[in-house]
């Protein structure tokens, strides 16, 4: 993924009316959540829709997909109110990417797990824990390897576009109080040294010793087999999960790069 006249490409585009002047050279990128099950194109056809009055720049839903509706170089409307490191007004010189999640779920007497628009979910996604902002903890809609995934390849075409891009923050730290995204599900430590990691620490590279060694789409044999990388070949990895798998990137048999999770035991 890369960005060509400021668009992701490959990517999905359409113009969001909902937008301020020119935005140039950004600073900041922040990262929200939707408080929604409506997927990226759901959420991105509301940010397209006349009565909106919000946008961002892209969304990113649960499946990965990724929809963007408002150009890198032009003002997107996501922050609203906001300050950071005493500089106020961040739409006027950050990205912003909504990741398509419920964030605070609630637990009803009967044992259900809700949304806040009281849609029942599955009680697997929600995570209990405090929000760095509050004293309390509560629960969460956990954020999935595929979206991370995809977030990732993301902001990483992002930050390789726009250098003057010098931090990654929530929601939740330029308007603490006013608002809780991402939220504490959002894993930003691991997220941050995905995106950077490798400007500073040499990339950790490993090499395939399975004859043919699945490319999968997730951390798991559950998820689809996007190809398969051949013993001998050398791989960069991005994430080396305490489970058994590891998210890497390299060249398939075949051709073309990809990053995707292998079972980190053919790996040496
Ligand atoms: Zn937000």
């Amino acid at each position: 993924m890369q960005i060509v006249d400021h668009r992701l490409k490959p990517g999905w585009y359409k113009a969001s009316p909902h937008h301020g002047g020119a935005l140039e050279a950004p600073s900041l990128l922040v990262m929200h959540f939707t408080v929604s099950g409506a997927g990226a194109k759901g959420v991105a056809d509301y940010f397209v829709s006349p009565t909106a009055n919000a946008s961002a720049h892209v969304v990113v839903g649960r499946a990965g997909e990724v929809r963007q509706v408002v150009p890198f170089n032009v003002k997107a409307w996501h922050a609203g109110r906001s300050v950071w490191r005493g500089r106020p007004n961040c739409n006027d010189y950050a990205i912003g990417i909504e990741i398509d999640n419920w964030g605070r779920l609630m637990r009803t007497a009967d044992g259900q797990v809700r949304s806040s628009t009281s849609r029942i979910l599955d009680p697997a996604l929600a995570v209990e824990m405090t929000h760095k902002n509050e004293t309390r903890p509560c629960l969460w809609e956990v954020y999935g390897e595929t979206q991370m995934s995809a977030l990732v390849a993301v902001t990483r075409a992002i930050l390789a576009a726009y250098p003057t891009i010098t931090e990654i923050v929530g929601h939740d730290d330029i308007s603490p109080g006013r608002k809780s995204d991402p939220g504490p599900a959002f894993p930003m430590g691991r997220f941050v040294s995905l995106v950077g990691g490798r400007g500073d620490a040499p990339a950790l590279t490993r090499t395939v010793v399975a004859s043919r060694l699945n490319a999968r789409g997730g951390p798991g044999m559950q998820f689809d087999t996007l190809g398969v990388f051949l013993a001998g070949t050398r791989v960069e990895v991005l994430y080396d999960s305490p489970g058994p798998w590891a998210q890497v990137k390299g060249a398939l048999a075949g051709g073309g790069e990809v990053t995707a999770w292998v079972s980190d035991q053919y790996l040496a």
